[in-house]
């Protein structure tokens, strides 16, 4: 769709694109997205919602080792109790071979993707220790995307933790340079690229000397949750317009998937000191695009084009840097598909881009406007919120909220009916009342999908779900060795062929990475390595 409707010029994956992935994962046809990422990272398929760990049943106990990350005895396979095992991820693999490390997405940084190739959970929700083991166990040089509020300790204002720990202090003696809006990103990007040592006054109690041994590291943290929707940062799809690489500045904070690709590029290839051969042992860089995933649960077609034209600007960075040298291996793929997306619906040959491009909010900005409207002009009390006036109220900022983001319900052709308005004012109200909008799972929540259902309206594009579904995924490669993700994989087929062209030794490094965990004070750990 993004391809040929034109929103943003030709697409550099078209021009890699060599296969597909089979993406089921142990327990389903229809993964989700930490036991789709786990058999990419792993090269082992897992259940859904389990972070880089596998089943194993127990008359196979003898062979495992004991104690810590051993997991819970509450799942089962055919009547057998099963245990959950750690295994090895692909960068754990490369850090202990040497090899820099990095991982960029558009979700939090503690979500499933990145989360199942730098941490091991048996429950993806279990975030706060994700973000624990991604600080204190591993050494990545780079760790860019949202989640702030997984890194701050529980006693500052926004922090979703529970403990006193403060990620930030400790990642900041661990050497990081830390930014929090896309200014400071390039700041700390040319701070590690041209003087190679850590200064900054963004860590809050720094050790000025710390030199790490295996070169720069730069951790982004650019909002408290995921970072905003492409067309929620230039009010639509035109900013990709005749192949235009949007750029954020200063007044849109948070950079774009394309901006943190290349810091990512420039400090892991960065020369770290006259003495360093690290450098030359190459890098492992794991980006994701992963609010595609989001936009398609609320099927909101204008945010996914939005998001899609932003991946591909990255790949096309990606492939600009793979040009340039032959040793460079670049895949690219999807864990799953999401919603059941398909151009045309509704028996009718067609589907209007024209109206896919006007919208310039996602359902996901508008239901935040009109929640933080409702509190602000009636209150969050049930009883204003029950009141008979209330659904007057509400019915006006729905109305107005979906004339801002261009849909105009008063205007025939957006086919949004007075049931479509009088449904969203009840979700609304319920959203209001039950605060369901911030504590929403990924799923999504029930005002946000109706708003993607009633903004897709005129689109002529249909949907099957607000979750994923389980068909084929397109595999894209470039580059060295490419040749090897070529045909239909099993999802876990790629992950394996990637371990293997990398001759790393995931499982022997989360043994050596995984002890961290158990330091008492992290906090000054390893200040001079
Ligand atoms: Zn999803």
């Amino acid at each position: 769709m993004a391809r040929d409707s034109g929103v943003c010029g030709d697409l550099e994956l078209d021009n890699h694109f060599v296969g597909a992935s089979r993406t089921k994962s142990l327990n389903s046809l229809v993964t989700d997205s930490a036991a789709g990422a786990t058999a990419y990272a792993t090269g082992l398929r897992t259940w859904n919602h389990v972070v880089a760990e596998v089943p194993v049943e127990e008359r196979n106990m003898e062979h495992m080792h004991t104690g810590e990350g051993m997991g819970n005895m509450n799942h089962s396979s055919k009547g057998k109790q099963s245990h959950l095992k750690p295994v090895g991820t692909i960068l754990e693999g490369a850090q202990l071979a040497g090899m820099r490390t990095g991982i960029v997405t558009t979700t939090r940084v503690t979500h499933a993707t990145p989360a199942s190739f730098s941490s091991h959970v048996a429950d993806r929700e279990d975030e706060n220790e994700i973000a624990r083991e991604q600080v204190i166990s591993l050494e990545l040089n780079v760790l860019l995307g949202g989640g702030l509020s997984r890194f701050v300790n529980s006693s500052v204002v926004g922090s979703t933790r529970d403990d006193t720990l403060d990620l930030l202090m400790i990642a900041g003696n661990r050497g990081y340079e830390i930014a929090f809006d896309a200014n400071e990103l390039q700041e700390r990007v040319e701070t590690l690229t041209t003087t190679g040592t850590t200064s900054s006054p963004s860590t809050p109690n720094p050790h000025p000397f710390v030199h790490t041994k295996n070169g720069p590291r730069l951790l982004g943290l650019f909002s408290d949750s995921h970072l905003p929707y492409e067309i929620d940062v230039h009010g639509g799809l035109k900013a990709f317009n005749n192949s235009q690489t949007p750029h954020n500045d200063t007044s849109h904070e948070t950079p774009s998937l394309a901006q943190m690709l290349d810091a990512a590029l420039k400090t892991l290839d960065a020369k770290w000191s006259d003495t360093d051969t690290i450098n030359d042992n190459g890098f492992i860089l794991v980006v994701e695009a992963g609010r595609i995933d989001h936009a398609s649960h609320a099927n909101d077609a204008s945010a996914v084009l939005g998001e899609v034209c932003a991946y591909d600007r990255a790949f096309q960075r990606a492939i600009e840097y793979a040009l340039e040298r032959d040793d460079t291996l670049v895949v690219a793929t999807s864990d799953h598909d999401t919603g059941g997306l398909s151009v045309g619906c509704c028996d009718e040959y067609g589907m209007h881009v024209d109206r896919v491009v006007e919208v310039t909010q996602s359902a996901e900005f508008v239901a935040s406007q009109i929640v933080s409207r409702i509190f602000s002009e009636i209150g969050s009390d049930a009883e204003a919120l029950n009141s008979s006036s209330a659904v007057a109220s509400v019915t006006a900022i729905v109305v107005d909220s979906l004339t801002n983001a261009n849909r105009d319900p008063n205007d025939e052709t957006s086919k949004i009916s007075s049931e479509d308005i009088s449904t969203l004012v009840t979700s609304a109200i319920n959203a209001s009342l039950t605060g369901e909008s911030a504590t929403h799972s990924y799923e999504g929540y029930e005002l946000q999908n109706k708003l993607g259902e009633v903004m897709n309206a005129p689109n002529l594009i249909g949907w099957t779900s607000h979750a994923h579904t389980g068909v084929d995924v397109p595999v894209f490669a470039f580059g060295a060795q490419s040749h090897s993700f070529h045909g239909s994989h099993a999802n876990f087929q790629i992950g394996r062929a990637m371990i293997d062209l990398m001759d790393v030794d995931p499982e022997h490094g989360y043994m050596v990475f995984r002890d961290r965990l158990g330091l008492v004070n992290p906090s000054f750990d390893e200040p001079d390595r």
